[in-house]
């Protein structure tokens, strides 16, 4: 039941608390569209996430407004009103207004923080035409467009009249009560079977907000497991790529794991008993290791497959249908943990390890220090690796074997690895060294 208290909250969004949620700049932003659409006489809607994290009290500049109207000729009338650039997704009639520095001058909105693009989507109506398949989509009024929405917690809009205040919440499904209650809820009983992509994005809101799955639907959520089986790899893939970017993302990974979501996907895709500690590091160590969060999202994509050999990997990246240079990445993880006893036994030579090392990204091999840090001789190799031996190289160079008067072939090649082997095992520790053992070598080749 909703209190009076609640009751107040959910119309009266006042323009201080919008001011105070959002930033000034960014309610001039949404007063400023607003004022366009109203001339236009169409409808225009704040909706989802947004209003959810409204409700939240949770930071959120992700702008998603719904129109009752022409979304992408809207979005394009701005951007030739205030700069910038579009981008139009036709079939379901949305656009992105995407703001650089000059529209943000245009908009005289102040300083403060506005976003950097903007989605506009036509109020729409959807049908599914089959399990797991994209949805055939028709213009239809607000009220349709939340009701066709994942969760009842993302079916809230705010609607924006031009130069008034409060703004009115729009709430079909009765969201706002399940914020409170901290509960996840779909809206219909087919809603897993339609878009499996629900079962992952449920989790990742759960575990985002510390929400529980309500009873029926986490019912209606396990009848529709074997239905991922027809998700594409892309969209499976987009989904994986978001978890792997929350804050706690083993927590969602074992949930799913726990109702075998990742064998639905793929027979040999299991996740390791041990991810919950090396996603725990990867947060912890990352950031210092490399940084960007694109960075440690890519090792997260490689602990996943902490415990899967390469063959398996590589069907299961087929399968996703992962990008090249992800796809190797992890093929080199998974080479480098089938070797960790060789990399850790102590006639192993620092030279080979390199070379083995030199072989795979540093992607891999950031993956692999994090599954393998318990393990001292194989930790210490792999921060030598990546701290000294990786850099080592001769001082000697291909114009020194020309002067040398051998003749350029692959023995160039040969020679020069030979030598930078002998640095990186301490076999030589000087320049002068370096020669003699250089002068030994091209003796040999004569
Ligand atoms: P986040 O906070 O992670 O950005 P969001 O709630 O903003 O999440 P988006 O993926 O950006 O989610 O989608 C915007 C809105 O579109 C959601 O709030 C939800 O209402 C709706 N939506 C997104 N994906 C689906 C889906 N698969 N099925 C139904 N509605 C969806």
């Amino acid at each position: 039941m909703c209190s009076s208290s609640n009751l107040e909250q959910r119309t009266a969004w006042t323009r201080e608390r919008l001011s105070e949620a959002l930033g000034e700049s960014a309610v001039r932003l949404i007063a400023t569209i607003a004022k366009h659409a109203h001339a236009e006489k169409v409808a225009i809607y704040l909706a989802g996430g947004v209003v959810r994290d409204l409700v939240l009290e949770r930071e959120n500049l992700d702008l998603d407004f719904v129109l009752e109207g022409d979304a992408i000729a809207f979005a394009c009338k701005l951007a030739r009103l205030y700069g910038g650039e579009t981008e139009r997704h036709i079939p379901f009639g949305t656009a992105k207004w995407k703001l650089n520095s000059a529209t943000i001058n245009n908009l005289s909105v102040g300083s403060g923080a506005i976003p950097a693009q903007i989605d506009f989507a036509t109020a729409r109506t959807e049908a599914y035409p089959a399990p797991a398949a994209l949805p055939a989509v028709e213009p239809g009024l607000i009220a349709q467009d939340l009701l066709r929405r994942d969760f009842t917690v993302n079916a809230l809009a705010l609607r924006i009249e031009a130069g008034s205040c409060p703004w009115d919440m729009l709430d079909p499904s009765g969201g706002y009560n399940d914020i409170l209650g901290k509960e996840i809820r779909v809206l219909h009983d087919r809603s897993f079977i339609d878009d499996p992509t629900r079962i992952f994005r449920a989790f990742r809101f759960a575990s985002r907000f510390g929400f529980s799955i309500e009873s029926s639907t986490a019912d209606m959520m396990r009848e529709a497991i074997p239905v991922i089986q027809r998700l594409s790899g892309e969209r499976i893939r987009h989904e994986l790529d978001l978890i792997l970017r929350e804050e706690y993302p083993e927590r969602i990974i074992s949930n799913l794991s726990a109702l075998g979501i990742f064998a639905q996907i793929h027979d040999s895709f299991r996740t390791s008993v041990r991810s919950a500690e090396q996603f725990k590091r990867l947060r912890e160590d990352m950031p210092q290791m490399c940084g960007s969060s694109d960075d440690i999202a890519r090792v997260g994509w490689l602990l996943l497959f902490s415990d899967i050999a390469e063959d398996d990997a590589l069907l299961i990246c087929a399968r996703l249908d992962l990008p090249r240079g992800l796809s190797n990445a992890i093929a080199g993880f998974a080479r480098l943990m089938a070797k960790v006893d060789w990399l850790g036994a102590p006639g192993t030579k620092a030279s080979a390890i390199t070379r083995f090392l030199d072989g795979i990204s540093a992607t891999a091999w950031r993956a692999g220090l994090i599954c393998n840090i318990d393990i001292h001789s194989v930790k210490e190799r792999m921060e030598l690796y990546m701290e000294v031996w990786r850099h080592r190289q001769p001082t000697i160079n291909g114009n020194d074997l020309i002067r040398a008067g051998l003749r350029p072939g692959p023995i160039y090649r040969e020679i020069l690895d030979k030598l930078r082997s002998a640095w990186i095992d301490g076999e030589i520790e000087s320049e002068d060294q370096e020669r003699e053992l250089f002068l030994k070598l091209v003796n040999e080749a004569e």
